[in-house]
């Protein structure tokens, strides 16, 4: 078969994972570990996906001749082997496996709670060192204890779910969680993350590392924890400030912190951490099991080969903000982003300077970047010589100086979800379309530059701003009568002594009457362009 997806495997991959590749009837899977960078730029362009570990480092110069290459999956977390500036500009997706190892690092957090609370470190050295102290390593039964799961994502639900099958109490604090209890009430949620602290006799991370989490355990907030608390982090380094542990260890503050990430990895081998007899360290073992090794392979090859077959894209990593796990009316939303987008690009001959969404309705909220994104394919596309999609669509836009602005209202209680896109066009005019989506699913255009209508876009759409006079309905049909072009449906909508009439047209219209109609007298502009048909 010659249409098969070729995917190279760059780094050893797991058995199970080369396993299932070959299992698939619509794939190829090329092995080759070990390639220079040289070696894998000369061959990469010729496959459809690329799967790596974190042996082989895909560069710009890797990448710079993409061919046919699509996406690349890190069968793994990180993705600091991947130039990701590179990989977006060509618009290449690159995903990770993160879903994959949630167990293994969940159980991997347990162990360090479990350790922690009986010692097992301390105990375990001094027993090496031929000691026995009993009395000195008295540990704390964890049932009764309660344990604060600080974000409640896939590790801290799992880690949660173990906890309580340990008689634990839980509490949790995760910003978007937005439910009082969780697990059947039996996980109290926390709004803010100082009001837990109080309430919880062992504190475990699973957060991403950002500006909001960076340090949140800090010198700071220690005070505000039950005094002996003890810490967990096997999220990200930084997120539990190190200094702070150490002071709030010395103090009694903090009765032990068992720590798997840090700030710099590896840990220096100087490093306060390593010494401090409360303090309990591992290297950034979380995903390291072999069944967590099997697992992100096949999870690599099944991601890749679903974006490949347009499937959906799961674990996006140079996509922030795209969502693919929409509802239908996101959906729709996100179609009629890019219809829009098309709709109205060909107004833009100036360029683009600025532009604005306004998405009204919370239903529209959580798929606002997959929104916008679209939009700006849509409105971009055709001024473009570049390969756009999804992907590169935001790093485009910036790169050309289009600075994009997102403004969501929950309000949507009138007309329900809409969406409006205004564009400031490179001559300073401004142009506003809006849309919506009502029960029929039928994505709409409510408003052109301020002409209201009602119009699903779709076909050969033509836009004709006009003097508001007599005879312009008549000039328009009798023109595109003689090019013999049907029209199937039009809206006119006016505005002062103009008008726009927007045409549905059964087929394209000729370049020649495009420019006769564009000549009339009373016409003011002509736009037309080719949408794909709704289903
Ligand atoms: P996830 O995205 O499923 O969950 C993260 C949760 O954190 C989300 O629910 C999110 O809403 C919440 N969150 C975001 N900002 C927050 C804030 N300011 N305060 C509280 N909660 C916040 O991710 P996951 O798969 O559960 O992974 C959690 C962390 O574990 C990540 O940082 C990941 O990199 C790390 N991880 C570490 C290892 C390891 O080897 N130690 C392995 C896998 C994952």
């Amino acid at each position: 078969m010659g249409d098969k997806f070729k995917i190279l495997a760059a780094d050893k991959l797991a058995q199970a994972g080369i396993d299932f590749v070959q299992s698939q009837p619509d794939a190829e899977l090329i092995s080759k570990p070990g390639l220079s960078e040289d070696e894998l730029a000369a061959i990469v362009g010729e496959h459809d996906g690329l799967i790596v570990r974190s042996g082989v480092t895909v560069t710009a110069k890797v990448l710079a001749n993409p061919g046919k290459l699509k996406a690349i999956a890190r069968a793994g977390v990180g993705v600091d082997n991947i130039d990701l500036q590179a990989a977006t500009e060509h618009g290449i997706l690159v995903m990770n496996s993160a879903e994959a190892s949630t167990l293994t690092t969940a159980e991997h957090a347990f162990a360090l709670m479990m350790a922690l609370a009986r010692h097992i470190g301390p105990a375990y050295k001094t027993m090496t060192e031929g000691g026995w102290d009993r009395s000195k390593f008295q540990g704390t039964q964890l049932a009764g204890k309660t344990l604060g799961v600080v974000g409640f994502g896939r590790i801290g639900r799992t880690v949660a779910e173990r906890a309580l099958a340990f008689e634990m109490g839980v509490v949790a604090y995760d910003p978007f969680f937005n439910k009082d209890t969780a697990m059947d009430g039996r996980v109290k949620m926390y709004k803010q993350f100082e009001k837990l602290l109080p309430h919880a006799d062992i504190l475990t991370f699973h957060v991403p590392l950002n500006d909001q989490t960076r340090g949140m355990l800090g010198s700071k907030t220690f005070p505000i924890c039950r005094p002996g608390v003890m810490v967990v982090n096997a999220s990200r380094g930084g997120v539990v400030d190190e200094q702070a542990v150490l002071e709030a260890v010395e103090t009694g503050q903090c009765g032990g912190a068992a720590l798997d990430v840090f700030t710099t990895e590896p840990l220096d081998a100087d490093s306060a951490l390593r010494r401090h007899p409360k303090v309990l360290v591992t290297p950034h073992l979380g995903a390291s099991t072999a069944e967590a090794q099997r697992a992100v392979s096949i999870d690599a090859a099944a991601g890749l080969l679903a974006y490949l077959r347009g499937d959906g894209i799961q674990g996006a990593v140079n996509a922030g903000g795209l969502r693919m796990d929409l509802n239908p009316v996101q959906s729709k939303f996100v179609e009629l982003a890019q219809r829009m987008g098309c709709l109205i690009s060909p107004m833009m001959t100036e360029g683009i300077s600025q532009v604005t969404f306004e998405l009204r309705g919370k239903t529209l909220q959580p798929a606002a970047g997959t929104i916008e994104r679209m939009s700006l394919v849509g409105l971009l596309r055709c001024h473009l010589d570049v390969p756009l999609n999804i992907v590169n669509v935001r790093h485009i836009a910036e790169q050309r100086g289009i600075t994009t602005r997102t403004i969501t209202s929950e309000e949507d209680k009138l007309e329900g979800p809409q969406l409006s896109i205004e564009i400031e066009a490179g001559d300073g005019s401004k142009h506003k379309i809006v849309g919506r989506v009502y029960h029929d699913m039928q994505p709409r255009v409510v408003e052109i530059n301020g002409y209201r209508m009602d119009m699903v876009p779709t076909g050969v759409m033509l836009l004709i701003f006009n003097q508001d006079m007599p005879g312009m309905v008549g000039l328009v049909g009798a023109e595109l009568g003689e090019a013999k072009v049907n029209i199937a449906d039009m809206a006119i909508s006016r505005q002062d002594n103009t008008a726009l009439m927007v045409l549905k047209l059964d087929d394209p219209l000729p370049e020649s009457a495009l420019n006769r109609l564009n000549h009339r007298p009373g016409i003011l502009k002509v736009t037309v362009v080719e949408l794909p048909k709704t289903r």
